[in-house]
C-alpha cells in the first residue's frame, strides 16, 4: 500500500509540480494561541497562600484564601474552625481580586489586537515580497501577454500595471484574476489608496480573525 501510494504520488508531481513557494500566513488565529500567551503574562506560583475575612449579605463573616500578590481566589469558603486567629485575619482584598479577574479579560483583548496587527503585518512583508520576486515579474509578463499589452480597463492605452481583482490565490494567482491596466485606469480603481495597499487587500485582510473562542 505504502509503496503506490508513494509511486501515485510522485507521479502526480511530477506531472504537475507544485508552484507553492509563496506561503502566506494564515488569517485565522486560534485563540488558543491567545489565551495561552495571557496565562503566560499573567503567571503567578501563588507562593503566599493565605486566609482573609469577609462579609456575607447578612453580615456574617467568612473565610477563604487569597494569593496576596495576585489577588487570585484560591479556595472556597473555608470551616471556620479550619482558620486559626480568625480575629487578626486580615480583610479579603476585594480590589486586587477584582483587577486580576478583570485583568484576564482586559488582557486577553491586548493580546488579541496584537495578534491580529501582527499577523497583518507578517502577511503584508510576504506580499512586499512577492512583488519584488522573478515570480511575480513572470506571472506579470503572463497577464501582459495575454491583453497584448494593452490596458483591458480601457483598450486604448498600454498596460502598465497589474491589478489583483482577488486575492483568494495570492502567490499562486490563476491569470483570470489578474488584469493587465493603464496607470490611469488603476487610480481610478484605488482612488483612496493612501495606506500604498489597496482597499480590496485591506479588506483581505480585514478577515483575520480569531477561531476557537
Ligand atoms: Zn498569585
Ligand atoms: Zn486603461
Ligand atoms: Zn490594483
Amino acid at each position: 500500500m505504502e509503496t503506490t501510494s508513494h509511486a501515485l504520488l510522485g507521479a502526480i508531481t511530477q506531472q504537475r509540480p507544485m508552484r507553492r513557494k509563496w506561503l502566506f500566513p494564515s488569517l485565522k488565529i486560534d485563540s488558543r494561541e491567545i489565551s495561552t500567551e495571557v496565562a503566560r503574562q499573567r503567571h503567578c506560583d501563588h507562593l503566599r497562600q493565605e486566609p482573609r475575612v469577609a462579609l456575607q449579605s447578612d453580615g456574617k463573616p467568612f473565610y477563604r484564601i487569597q494569593c496576596p500578590d495576585c489577588g487570585e481566589k484560591l479556595s472556597n469558603q473555608l470551616p471556620h474552625s479550619s482558620v486559626p486567629n480568625r480575629e487578626t485575619c486580615p480583610q479579603w482584598n476585594e480590589e486586587l481580586y477584582q483587577r486580576r479577574f478583570l485583568g484576564g479579560s482586559a488582557a486577553f483583548e491586548q493580546s488579541r489586537a496584537a495578534a491580529v496587527a501582527n499577523r497583518k503585518a507578517e502577511w503584508r512583508a510576504v506580499y512586499d515580497r512577492y512583488l519584488a520576486s522573478a515570480d511575480w515579474q513572470s506571472v506579470r509578463q503572463r497577464v501582459f501577454k495575454r491583453a497584448h499589452g494593452t490596458c483591458e480597463g480601457c483598450l486604448e492605452a498600454p498596460a502598465r500595471e497589474v491589478h489583483h481583482r482577488t486575492y483568494a490565490h495570492v502567490g499562486d494567482e490563476l491569470l483570470f484574476e489578474l488584469v493587465a491596466i493603464c496607470r490611469p485606469c488603476h487610480d481610478r480603481l484605488h482612488p483612496n489608496s493612501s495606506t500604498g495597499y489597496s482597499e480590496l487587500l485591506e479588506r483581505h485582510l480585514q478577515d483575520v480573525h480569531i477561531y476557537g473562542c
